[in-house]
């Protein structure tokens, strides 16, 4: 409320000098034809963010949008976008690199590089930053050259924020020093491998921005930046916290979502996935009120930019790297294979038989599925972007009764059906009191939703990669052009 005069009294100043300008303004157009162009008052700044988030490795681009070098060359062409100005901030909401093979077969290496020669300012930690342990995040801190930051994880031992993990930074753009904080999925817990995160707390985020916010003013933060991986929904709820302690705004992710919007004086941005899109900020700052006086976010595709030339080399060679360490042919399919698809479900989960024959039932989560087959060849590279996540599979004994219990919507399920009854494929029924061999993956059966753990405490760890099978299965049918992948797959519902 304090602020109120402070604005009004700001807008009329502008108001008052606009008048004068235009006034001068009419008379000179009087006498020519050339376009006038407002002159911003010295005392407002303008500063920029451009802000992606769930890139997940697609620096290749995606079907139909632009690669990160198309993007970059988008920031310069569009967004006017260069190293020498000083009022940029280019920003990420985390899940940076797990993803295609280019990135997740180097643990997201080469997605560090290619962030690096986009100037990233900063990155908030996501979930999916944990899927190479904490030994793989720590590496691809050591090679970034821009901070990962998060306000809201907690050691369980202390209590306090992991001594590696940086909550906050401190950037001045433009004269203005800009602090910016990062927030964590709190589904962390059990949305990347548990076992990696199981000594960490992902604590509530407005009690943590409570808790960091007065250090973060007190190291002379202006302007107040809250980059998080959270989807739109607790971007919302912050919305009265961020008020409160005069965050003017709120960056998401983890949801894939496009966000350009404001509530209240806080500007919430989201820029979809896969760098297929961009959120843009414009902050204007007034530095004798010291006030926020404009925010106008949008949303933008990344389609139509010519190539930076260093992000396009830095592709290039981890393209070159990916094909000579995953350039081997498996298989052909006619047609794509698409992600969300019967095919595609029945096929991953069939294909553990062929490793596992004795199996009585397989099954897994869609989650771990990632992309589509496309149409062509299908290389090593393809599978390892299909099934892009360090998972083994695992052996259970499970009673029918058990077995039926751990079906649920995001369970695909080999060697059974729950259509016209809980089934085996060959139409015997599930004996509920009899037990069976069951596998699913080590992912699945951490999460004490899935209930596996709880039927099995002590299960047989097979140490077979759970894209193993899929690549051996694919082997060992030798399609062609001629007698394509499309021809083995089972469409039926199960
Ligand atoms: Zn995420």
């Amino acid at each position: 409320m304090q602020m109120m005069p402070k604005f009004f009294l700001h807008y009329f100043t502008r108001l008052m000098k606009l008048t004068i300008f235009l006034s001068f303004t009419f008379l000179y157009v009087s006498c020519t034809d050339k376009p006038i162009v407002p002159v911003q008052p010295e005392s407002d700044k303008n500063i920029i963010i451009l802000y992606t988030n769930d890139e997940h490795g697609w620096m290749e681009g995606s079907e139909g949008y632009g690669t990160a070098a198309e993007l970059m060359g988008i920031w310069r062409e569009t967004e006017g976008y260069s190293e020498d100005k000083d009022n940029y901030l280019i920003l990420s909401g985390g899940d940076m690199w797990t993803g295609p093979a280019i990135s997740t077969w180097f643990d997201g290496r080469s997605m560090v590089e290619v962030m690096n020669a986009m100037n990233y300012t900063a990155a908030a930690i996501g979930n999916h930053e944990f899927d190479f342990k904490i030994e793989g995040l720590k590496q691809r801190m050591a090679e970034s050259s821009f901070p990962f930051l998060s306000a809201n994880i907690r050691e369980k031992s202390s209590g306090q924020i992991p001594e590696y993990i940086k909550p906050y930074i401190i950037k001045e753009v433009a004269g203005i020093k800009i602090g910016i904080i990062g927030l964590t999925t709190i589904s962390t817990s059990f949305t990347t491998f548990p076992e990696y995160v199981k000594d960490y707390n992902f604590i509530d985020y407005a009690e943590a921005l409570e808790e960091i916010v007065p250090q973060v003013k007190s190291d002379g933060a202006e302007i107040l930046i809250s980059i998080g991986h959270i989807c739109s929904s607790d971007m919302t709820s912050l919305v009265p916290t961020a008020s409160k302690l005069g965050i003017s705004v709120i960056g998401g992710g983890h949801c894939n979502q496009l966000v350009a919007s404001k509530s209240s004086d806080v500007a919430l941005i989201q820029g979809g996935t896969r760098l297929e899109n961009y959120a843009k900020l414009e902050i204007i700052y007034n530095s004798e009120t010291k006030t926020v006086t404009e925010l106008l976010p949008s949303i933008h595709d990344n389609i139509g930019g010519s190539p930076d030339a260093a992000v396009e080399a830095i592709v290039k060679y981890w393209r070159t790297q990916t094909d000579n360490a995953l350039s081997e042919v498996i298989g052909y399919a006619s047609t794509t294979i698409e992600r969300y698809s019967r095919e595609m479900w029945n096929m991953v989960i069939d294909s553990w038989f062929y490793t596992f024959p004795y199996a009585d039932a397989t099954m897994t989560n869609a989650g771990g599925i990632r992309q589509s087959i496309p149409a062509g060849d299908i290389t090593l590279s393809t599978i390892v972007g299909l099934l892009p996540f360090n998972n083994s599979i695992l052996q259970l004994e499970l009673n029918g009764e058990e077995l039926i219990d751990c079906i649920n919507y995001d369970i695909i399920i080999g060697g059974i059906t729950t259509v016209g009854g809980y089934n085996f494929a060959d139409g015997t029924p599930i004996e509920l009191q009899t037990n069976y061999s069951v596998f699913t993956i080590d992912y699945v059966y951490s999460i004490p939703e899935y209930k596996f753990s709880s039927y099995d405490t002590d299960p047989y760890t097979t140490s077979v990669h759970y894209r193993q099978p899929l690549i051996d299965w694919i082997k060992s049918l030798n399609t062609s052009s001629s007698d394509p992948l499309n021809n083995y797959l089972d469409s039926t519902p199960r």
